[in-house]
């Protein structure tokens, strides 16, 4: 039995008088953050809430063509197998545990057996991290390549136009981001020379989007290995966003990976679009090396994987049923996008002071407003700005994807919907065009 004095002498601190005279007298709360807080912005997000902001003055039915989300009409429902599996899951009881950090085993299998049949790439489970989508991928390898500037200087290159993300993820690290050209009149293909001028000893990675947000385009094997031959001239490794890899219709998408046999090449996937589902949020990365000489970056990325213990259990329970999805699913929804892509080209081409090249990937298409088509819209905000107000149609400015001058279209809607579009914004630059 211990003594009850002894506890209260050891508890009498708390009866301690607090010392008061250190403290200024009329001291105000200031509760501080980071200054990176605002550097981090989503401009999407961002873009959107001024686009919105007022009601459109049309009585029209607004149609969202803005954020890159297939659920949002939907454009098809996901593959039955999969909802089954995350059922099974929930209601068998045995995936409600901590899994390790950079996923079971089992689901990372799922990987590299996914991988191995659309692609055609070797990985070993030991390659692949699962994380919370595409987006944390890219966060946890920024956080593993990217060094303190009090350490070393870095610089990373990212495509322009492309997704904004990257440079809200890139906002509180100490690389420079350095932007290499899509060039239209080659399919947005990339410009080579730039990648080659940019990088330096300093530079940390490539980052590649292909099919590529916001162009909808889908290299070509041969500008793919150039861009292999002067990553490995630099010795620059490729961070290959493949998150919509194989969703194409023109010509097959070839992996970054199948072909590389030097460049370490970390590609990134998930379900998010191929799939049909953003909201499970789950993704992964597998580190391709076939030198060996990347072993640092699997080893930081095991480490930091740790760090969050993984995306959740009961999608990875499911990942290998997820991932079986049959051809067919695919092809249902390719033709689905394919049909609106057609569309969408058809009438934009017909529509003076637009021009736009034919998507053949993703899920977009990137459309160029002609400079001084519309003299009283004096910039892309501002053209997606009357485009709602008049015919409440909502798409995204170029300036979201650093290309100010353009607007993206989202192609995930019924048809009709999008035929719907075309009138309305074919409707709309009628009455804008002054040439
Ligand atoms: C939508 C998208 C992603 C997906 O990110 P998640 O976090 O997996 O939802 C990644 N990269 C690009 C280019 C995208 O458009």
């Amino acid at each position: 039995m211990p003594d009850i004095r002894l506890l209260n002498a050891q508890n009498s601190h708390s009866e301690a008088p607090v010392k008061i005279s250190s403290i200024k007298a009329g001291r105000t709360w200031n509760i501080r953050i980071s200054p990176s807080v605002d550097r981090s912005k989503n401009p999407i997000r961002e873009t959107l809430a001024s686009i919105t902001a007022n009601a459109p003055s049309t009585s029209k039915v607004p149609i969202n063509l803005g954020l890159g989300d297939p659920t949002h009409y939907p454009l098809h429902p996901p593959p039955a197998a999969a909802i089954a599996a995350v059922e099974c899951a929930v209601s068998g009881g045995r995936a409600n545990g901590y899994l390790n950090g950079v996923g079971s085993m089992e689901a990372r299998q799922a990987v590299v057996d996914y991988h191995k049949r659309w692609d055609g790439v070797d990985y070993d489970a030991s390659d692949i991290v699962l994380t919370h989508g595409v987006g944390q991928a890219l966060d946890l390898l920024f956080s593993v390549m990217i060094p303190p500037a009090s350490v070393e200087r870095a610089n990373i290159l990212v495509p322009r136009p492309g997704f904004a993300q990257y440079t809200a993820l890139l906002a509180d690290l100490d690389a420079e981001i350095r932007y290499y050209d899509c060039i239209e009149e080659n399919d947005w293909e990339v410009d080579l020379d730039m990648v080659d001028q940019l990088c330096d000893e300093d530079t940390r990675a490539i980052i590649l989007t292909n099919p590529s947000n916001p162009c909808g385009s889908n290299y070509s094997r041969e500008v793919l290995k150039d861009l292999l031959k002067v990553a490995e001239r630099h010795k620059v490794p490729i961070i290959a966003d493949e998150i919509y890899g194989h969703m194409t219709w023109s010509s097959p998408f070839t992996p970054l990976a199948s072909l590389s046999k030097s460049v370490p090449i970390i590609t990134l996937s998930g379900l998010s679009k191929r799939f049909l589902v953003p909201g499970w949020r789950f993704g992964w990365a597998a580190l391709h090396d076939p030198l060996g000489v990347a072993a640092d970056v699997k080893r930081g990325m095991a480490v930091w994987g740790n760090r969050f213990m993984g995306p959740n259990s009961i999608i990875q329970a499911a990942l290998p049923t997820i991932l079986a999805t049959e051809s067919e699913w695919f092809d249902e929804v390719i033709y689905k996008i394919e049909t609106l892509a057609k569309i969408v080209y058809q009438g934009l081409s017909d529509t003076p002071g637009l021009s736009t090249t034919f998507p053949s990937g993703a899920m977009y298409c990137f459309a160029k407003i002609s400079r001084d088509a519309f003299p009283d819209l004096e910039d892309d905000v501002a053209f997606a700005t009357a485009l709602y107000n008049e015919e409440a149609v909502f798409v995204l400015p170029g300036i979201c994807f650093g290309m100010p001058g353009y607007f993206r279209i989202v192609l995930a809607t019924p048809s009709d919907v999008m035929t719907d579009v075309v009138e309305r914004v074919q409707g709309f630059c009628d009455r804008h065009y002054r040439l």
